[in-house]
C-alpha cells in the first residue's frame, strides 16, 4: 500500500536549483502532474510535472525523446489538454513516468541538457483544470464537521445515527470546478430571513468556505463491478486542495428533503497540481481509533491495511486576505489549520462505498473529502462552524471582523507534508477572491 522506491529517498537532489530549497512545495520527491499553457497566449494546454519554480513540458520532453518505454507512452498521453488518458494507463504507467522523471531531473542526469530546454517557469504559466471531471460527489468524512454542523442544526441529537455506519455523500456538480486563481461573482439565490414565512431572491449574505482535499480517480471500474476497499487505492491517481465554497443561507432552505443543490454548485476551486498517491507514500499513518462503543466499519469498509494505514498525514490550513488588508500590502492572515488524519472515513472507504452498489467511476471523476474540520474548534474548517454559526465573528490582525465572507476577500487554501526521514512536499495553493453579485 504505501511502498516506498527510490524516488521518495530524501536525500535526492535535482538540477533544477530551486526545487532543493527546504521550503519549496515541488522537490524532487513530489513531481505532481497538472494542465498548463503560458499565460496569456493560444498554445494548447497539455500537462506538466511541477519541479521547484519551474514545469517539465512533459509533450515537449517526449518529442525530445528524454524518455523510454512504458513512460514515454505515459508522457505522450500527457500532451492532451487533461489528464484523462495518462490517468487511464493506470498505476505501473503512473510509476514508471515518476521514476523516470525522477531519474532525468537528479543532479548529474546526463539528459538534463536536453530536457533544460523543455522547462516553463511557473510565473510564466495558467492552468486548467487537470482534468475532465466527468462526475463529482462530495463527502462528509470528518466526524468533528459532521458535529459541528449538526449541533447548530439539531441541538439535542447532532449527529445522525448513519454517521458512523456509512461515509456519508451527494452528487456534486462538475461543469462549475474552476481552477484556483480564477475569481467568481457571489451567488444569488433563494433564502429565508430569520422569522420571515416566504423566501426573497438576492445575494447570499453568508458565503462560506470549506476546506477539503479532491481524490482524483485514475482507473474506474466497470458498471456493476465494485471496487474492492483492498483494490481501492490502485484506482487513486491523486489528490489536490478544494475550497467547495458555500452560500449558507442558501442552504438551509433547499437541502431538505434532497440535500445541497444551488448553495454549492456555483463554484468549487481546486488547486492546479495533483500530487500523486505514491508522491503521499511516506504519509500514510492509522486512521484514528474508533472508541470501543462505537460501530466498527462493516466487512466491505474493513481491511488491516486501511486500519494500520488508510489515512494520510497532510497538513492544511486556511488564510484570508481582505480587500482593506491587500490595498495596504498585508499578507493573508491564518484563519485555521489541521490535518487530514484526523478524517473518520479514509479514501479507500469512500471508493469502496461509491463502488459498493455497482456504481462505475471512470478516469477523472473526483470526490471531495468533505469539509476537513479537526478535533477542536480552532481546527475547524469552515466559518460556519469557527463563529459558531456567525455568533462569534472572528477578528482579524487589521482589526476587521468577519462572519462569513465580504466581496474582495481572497481565501488561500495551503496543504504540506513533512516528518524526519522523508521529504517535505506540497500542494501549492488554491485561491479566489469572492467578487460583488452581479446586477
Ligand atoms: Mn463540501
Amino acid at each position: 500500500m504505501s511502498t516506498l522506491n527510490e524516488t521518495h529517498d530524501p536525500s535526492l537532489k535535482s538540477w533544477v536549483e530551486s526545487a532543493n530549497r527546504e521550503d519549496s512545495d515541488f522537490p524532487i520527491q513530489n513531481l505532481p502532474f497538472g494542465i498548463f499553457r503560458r499565460r496569456g497566449t493560444a498554445e494548447a494546454w497539455r500537462g506538466g510535472v511541477a519541479i521547484g519554480d519551474q514545469i517539465v513540458d512533459l509533450a515537449a520532453a517526449h518529442a525530445a525523446g528524454v524518455f523510454e518505454g512504458e513512460a514515454a507512452a505515459a508522457a505522450q498521453a500527457c500532451g492532451d489538454s487533461s489528464l484523462n488518458r495518462f490517468m487511464a494507463l493506470g498505476p505501473a504507467a503512473w510509476s514508471a513516468l515518476r521514476l523516470a522523471l525522477s531519474r532525468v531531473l537528479r543532479q548529474g542526469a546526463a539528459q538534463a541538457g536536453a530536457l533544460r530546454a523543455c522547462l516553463v517557469p511557473q510565473a510564466e504559466a495558467e492552468y486548467s483544470v487537470p482534468a475532465k471531471i466527468g462526475d463529482y460527489a462530495d463527502f462528509y468524512t470528518s466526524i468533528h464537521h459532521a458535529t459541528n454542523i449538526g449541533r447548530q442544526f439539531r441541538p439535542d441529537n447532532p449527529l445522525m445515527p448513519n454517521y458512523k455506519w456509512i461515509p456519508i455523500g451527494y452528487h456534486g456538480r462538475s461543469s462549475s470546478i474552476i481552477v484556483s486563481g480564477r475569481d467568481f461573482h457571489r451567488p444569488k439565490g433563494q433564502t429565508l430571513p430569520p422569522g420571515a414565512t416566504a423566501p426573497v431572491f438576492g445575494p447570499s449574505k453568508k458565503m462560506d468556505i470549506e476546506l477539503e482535499l479532491a481524490v482524483f480517480i485514475g482507473t474506474g471500474n466497470e458498471l456493476g463491478h465494485p471496487i474492492p476497499l483492498t483494490d481501492a487505492d490502485a484506482h487513486v491517481f491523486g489528490l489536490t486542495l478544494l475550497n467547495d465554497w458555500s452560500a449558507r443561507d442558501i442552504q438551509p432552505w433547499e437541502y431538505q428533503p434532497l440535500g445541497p443543490f444551488l448553495s454549492k454548485n456555483f463554484a468549487s476551486t481546486v488547486s492546479p497540481w495533483i500530487v500523486t498517491l505514491e508522491a503521499l507514500a511516506p504519509y500514510r499513518v492509522a486512521p484514528p481509533t474508533r472508541p470501543a462503543d462505537d460501530p466498527q466499519p462493516l466487512p466491505y469498509l474493513d481491511s488491516p491495511a486501511n486500519r494500520a494505514e488508510g489515512a494520510l498525514d497532510i497538513q492544511l490550513e486556511v488564510l484570508l486576505q481582505t480587500g482593506r488588508m491587500r490595498q495596504a500590502g498585508d499578507a493573508p492572515t491564518r484563519l485555521t489549520a489541521t490535518s487530514y488524519r484526523h478524517a473518520y472515513w479514509t479514501l479507500g472507504q469512500m471508493v469502496a462505498h461509491h463502488t459498493a452498489n455497482g456504481c462505475n467511476l471512470q478516469p477523472g471523476d473526483m470526490l471531495g473529502t468533505g469539509t476537513l474540520s479537526g478535533p477542536t474548534l480552532d481546527q475547524a474548517c469552515a466559518l460556519i462552524e469557527l463563529t459558531v454559526g456567525g455568533k462569534n465573528p472572528v477578528t482579524l490582525p487589521n482589526g476587521e471582523q468577519r462572519t462569513f465572507l465580504d466581496d474582495g476577500d481572497r481565501i488561500v487554501l495551503r496543504g504540506w507534508c513533512e516528518k524526519p526521514g522523508a521529504a517535505r512536499i506540497g500542494f501549492g495553493e488554491c485561491a479566489a477572491t469572492v467578487l460583488p453579485a452581479l446586477a
